[in-house]
């Protein structure tokens, strides 16, 4: 899995908007609503992991989003202010 920022989510072609995508990044990493057992693809925005989302394997070639490291710095340091 290659973890891209929402910024280059849109500039790779992404249709959703930098708004949604940048949602889907920040949102809480929760486990697979279908085998409980790996990660939510954010990407997909499905609730599902990779493989039962797309039945496949390997995702060497796919896409997961991720915070730009300066908000991911923001939520922590918002975290340990004792934030929502
Ligand atoms: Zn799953």
């Amino acid at each position: 899995m290659k973890y891209i920022t929402p910024e280059q989510a849109v500039a790779n072609g992404d249709k959703r908007s930098l708004d949604e995508l940048r949602r889907l990044a920040k949102a809480p990493q929760s486990m697979c609503s279908v085998c409980n057992a790996d990660t939510a693809w954010r990407f997909a925005d499905t609730g599902m992991c990779f493989t039962c989302t797309t039945g496949e394997h390997d995702d060497s070639d796919d896409f997961e989003l991720r915070m730009p490291p300066l908000m991911k710095q923001q939520r922590e340091k918002a975290a340990k202010a004792g934030g929502q």
